[in-house]
């Protein structure tokens, strides 16, 4: 076994000529489709049967395409310069917008339907997609004419998309320049990122200096980006008739703005807490104004667990076990089965990610395994992502597409699962070193999400008065930063340029608060499970099976959950501020 995943349940490589048929049967399947939304339309037939025609062929072209989407991108994430495949991900992005016409086409055709629920109730299929039909009625105030939905996402490719792409190979090719130990060093900016983590305070000091500085050369590229992707947002909510951005996302999220500001509120009311433990950190590393930037990711203690592959595979599988044998066969499965690609190599990307692919009811895991606990409780977490998907094996496509705030909760359950159980067996040196490492990461999606959901909103409101420049960006970002860490932080020491190199400001909106409600909402499950041990578990795989299917309010119902009232995110918060109380106890100087 080299660490490789294994693709060939999808195509050999991008020569496989299953894979060349394929692409070109995508081609006759659209032109199909289409043929099909044309004559349903004006159809004077059956509506229940012309309906059905229509779902299966969608379910159709969706699995099939996303087969071949899936596999562009497994391909190009552990091989970036695979020139073949980015060629064939760029034809992809083509093909994919003369979909848009005829589902608008449809969409418009369906809202204006006057009897709709009689005309599903009359058959199994469409009743089964009632959550569908409902959305896109409630959608269908703010759907534009096919001719315009087909010409904006066209326009998608040359505009935000080509930003996307053009901010995203400015960060790749960034290169920050700096002196270490009278050593001379230029690194690509994710090197350089990881030097934050350094046990050593001199480099993460000196590391972060560069990176600030370096931000001078890219700048003005990347201001234009977030200029033009937010301000392409901005024309197409307001012509779509959306009050604000947010209200629009709250609308895909499937989220009641009453449960967003719930949580948000709840999260406000924590940060002091969180202030404690950061200034905490800033003692036992000799700071005495709070901690600086580039202290946030700094190690308090050595932390001596490893775990080699196979070592941490077992971890998992043996805790797994203990929450259900349906999910330890799962991933022992994965394991088996090569569906994991393990170790950093050339060409690969950073981080980690699960891709299911649902046409063949499997999924792939890109890791970066390097065997600290961190790396096991991400595997643990992509396997949850896995484990997600097979509970929806049995929904179809349609049924399984669940919102970004559920998309965190099998996931972080499943890293709960696992730290709860390292924890259990460490050491007291590491147990600091757990309860550190889980406290940071919840700073990061509590504290810094928050700082994130303010520059958001702040840059929407400067983006509509015009261009907003670098400086003014900065200085958003700054104020973010000082209202979500308080003294906390050092405030001479903040990171004016976090909007540069994340990539969540640059996809969809607002991609901060579904991390929140992620964490939050896992954590909460998680306490219901040691409430019930017994039969937790099947209640929660009915859960995510329904995820898809639901607004998030029905779908956190199905298990007992009112995350409507400010309660259930304060106790999910205080699980948190507890291990804070247990982390400042532990460290207090006798
Ligand atoms: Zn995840």
């Amino acid at each position: 076994m080299d660490g490789n995943w294994n693709l060939d349940a999808m195509y050999k490589s991008c020569d496989d000529p299953q894979f060349l048929t394929d692409l070109n049967k995508f081609d006759e399947l659209i032109s199909d489709f289409t043929q099909t939304v044309e004559h349903i339309v004006v159809s004077s037939g059956n509506i229940t049967q012309n309906l059905e025609t229509y779902l299966k062929k969608y379910i159709a072209i969706s699995l099939f395409s996303s087969k071949l989407g899936a596999y562009l991108h497994l391909v190009l994430s552990t091989d970036a310069n695979n020139e073949k495949a980015q060629k064939y991900r760029v034809q992809m992005s083509s093909k994919y917008s003369l979909l848009t016409e005829p589902m608008t086409k449809m969409e418009l055709f369906i809202g204006n339907l006057q009897n709709l629920d009689t005309i599903i109730g009359e058959s199994k299929l469409l009743l089964e997609h009632k959550f569908a039909f409902d959305e896109i009625l409630r959608e269908q105030k703010y759907i534009l004419s096919p001719d315009m939905e087909s010409i904006i996402s066209k326009l998608k490719n040359t505009g935000s998309s080509a930003w996307i792409s053009y901010k995203a190979k400015l960060i790749a090719n960034h290169k920050v320049e700096f002196r270490l130990n009278d050593e001379y060093k230029i690194m690509p900016l994710t090197a350089v990122l990881n030097l934050a983590e350094s046990p050593d305070p001199e480099t993460r000091k000196i590391a972060y200096k560069a990176e600030i500085k370096s931000y001078k050369k890219i700048e003005e590229g990347i201001a234009a980006a977030l200029n033009a992707i937010k301000g392409e947002v901005l024309t197409l909510t307001e012509k779509r008739g959306y009050d604000t951005v947010l209200e629009m996302t709250l609308q895909n999220s499937r989220l009641e703005k009453q449960t967003l500001e719930a949580m948000l509120s709840a999260m406000r009311d924590s940060l002091p807490m969180f202030r404690k433990y950061l200034r905490r950190k800033a003692e036992m590393l000799g700071h005495e104004n709070g901690l600086p930037w580039y202290d946030l990711f700094a190690p308090v203690i050595e932390e001596e667990m490893q775990f080699d592959y196979q070592q941490g595979s077992d971890f998992i599988i043996k805790h797994f076990k203990t929450f259900s044998d349906k999910l330890a066969d799962f991933a022992k499965h994965a394991i088996d089965s090569e569906w994991i690609d393990i170790y950093p190599k050339e060409g690969k990307v950073g981080g980690a990610f699960c891709a299911g692919i649902k046409d063949i009811k499997q999924c792939r895991i890109l890791l970066n395994y390097g065997g600290t606990i961190g790396d096991v409780s991400t595997m643990a977490h992509e396997l949850g992502h896995g484990f997600h998907n097979l509970c929806l094996d049995e929904e179809t496509i349609i049924n399984s597409r669940y919102p970004m705030p559920l998309a965190e909760t099998a996931s972080i359950l499943c890293e709960t699962i696992v730290k709860q159980a390292a924890v259990k067996e460490a050491n007291d040196a590491e147990k600091i070193a757990i309860i550190e490492a889980e406290i940071s990461d919840a700073t990061q999606i509590i504290v810094d999400i928050y700082s994130r959901f303010l520059f958001e909103s702040a840059f929407f409101e400067a983006r509509e008065n015009g261009y907003v420049t670098v400086e003014e960006i900065k200085t958003l970002m700054l104020n973010a930063q000082k209202e979500s860490y308080g003294d906390g932080l050092d405030e001479n020491v903040l990171h004016p340029y976090m909007w540069t190199w994340k990539s969540h400001y640059y996809g969809p909106n607002f991609y901060n608060f579904p991390y929140a409600f992620g964490l939050l909402f896992a954590k909460g499950l998680y306490a219901k499970y040691l409430e019930d041990t017994q039969n937790f578990p099947e209640k929660y795989e009915q859960m995510l099976k329904v995820t898809g299917k639901m607004n998030i309010e029905q779908v956190t119902q199905t298990i007992g959950i009112d995350v409507t009232k400010k309660d259930f995110w304060e106790a999910s918060l205080k699980i948190i501020t507890d291990d804070i109380e247990k982390f400042l106890t532990l460290t207090q100087k006798q």
